[in-house]
């Protein structure tokens, strides 16, 4: 479902007075090349997003991340100069679900009319996988739209990390954004959907590639630092018995801690997998508590961390740590 950002021409005075030199009207220097750059302005939230955008839209889009590499969504303030970034946007995806909301806050000052697409809203329908202790997701239900009323997205919690299972991104996502791209330019269709081709293809592949990986795996069980890996661990037969942070961005309580190290011991979990983006203490404590060990897991990775600079290479890096950990 698209949504509009509409001019608040008030909010932008506003946002130009703290912004030296705003640009909004264009000056000198960029204006040449803006009018020869034909290419659409896409603004992400997460790398990932950005890379699949970047896949199915290839020389025809220019990609904007807005997340630094190292920071967590669930936890970040967007910058006053992002907003420029915004500003030149001719499409903002973000995943919603509020992992990343606070795109919307940097879209509400746009200056223009701006295509938004919350990629959660293309899952509509989609059975979310259960949540282990720690992850809210089943704990208040899809919204079953059975009284009627027109809405067009989820309710309550749920799990936004959809973009860890890359056979849902070769079937609703990529495809989902290819349409939307498309339909914002329809003589770049027959490219895009041929990016779309091509990307499926390697998306295929690397499913096959951590199917058959996985499948080697002695040990399914393992704790996560947060509900990162529910889609991934659903997907390929992995279970999830715990996350350390119960609510994404949230310190875990004491209590909480306690009854992670026992569900550990319960299902004989030796592995603890924590983020880049994550402090690692807490972590710490419980492996040394049950005599496991931590091992690093990035959901997000980023240009210019090797090993983990495109979305499949990224989940091959994942792939590879959960085969340190489980086999
Ligand atoms: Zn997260």
């Amino acid at each position: 479902m698209l949504r509009k950002a509409f001019f608040l021409s008030i909010i932008l005075t506003m946002l130009c007075f703290s912004l030296q030199g705003c640009s909004l009207h264009k000056e000198a220097g960029p204006l040449k090349t803006d009018l020869i750059d034909s290419r659409v302005k896409i603004v992400t939230s997460i790398f990932p997003l950005a890379d699949i955008l970047q896949n199915i839209g290839g020389e025809l889009v220019e990609v904007t991340t807005l997340l630094p590499a190292g920071a967590s969504p669930h936890t970040y303030e967007p910058t006053v100069e992002q907003a420029r970034t915004v500003a030149r946007a001719d499409l903002i995806v973000y995943v919603g679900g509020g992992l990343d909301d606070w795109i919307l806050k940097l879209a509400s000052v746009a200056g223009k009319e701006v295509v938004i697409v919350e990629v959660m809203d293309f899952l509509e329908g989609f059975v979310l996988p259960s949540g282990p202790a720690g992850m809210p997701a089943d704990e208040e239900e899809v919204h079953d739209h059975e009284d009627g009323e027109d809405d067009d997205h989820f309710h309550g919690f749920y799990d936004p990390h959809v973009w860890t299972d890359p056979f849902l991104v070769k079937e609703k996502i990529a495809p989902s954004l290819a349409e939307i791209l498309a339909g914002l330019k329809p003589e770049i269709k027959s490219e895009v959907m041929h990016n779309l081709e091509i990307f499926q293809g390697e998306l295929q592949a690397l499913h096959e590639e951590i199917t058959a990986t996985v499948r080697s795996f002695t040990r399914k069980h393992f704790i996560a630092y947060h509900s990162a890996w529910n889609y991934y661990a659903s997907r390929y037969g992995l279970k999830v018995v715990a996350n350390v942070e119960e609510f994404p961005g949230k310190e875990p309580s004491a209590k909480w801690l306690s009854e992670l190290v026992e569900l550990a011991r319960e299902h004989n979990v030796s592995i603890i997998f924590a983020e880049p983006q994550l402090s690692n203490k807490v972590a710490n404590v419980i492996a040394a508590e049950i005599d496991g060990k931590v091992l690093i897991l990035d959901p997000l990775g980023g240009k210019g961390l090797t090993g983990r600079d495109s979305y499949i290479r990224l989940m091959r890096y994942n792939t590879e740590i959960f085969q340190k950990g489980l086999q």
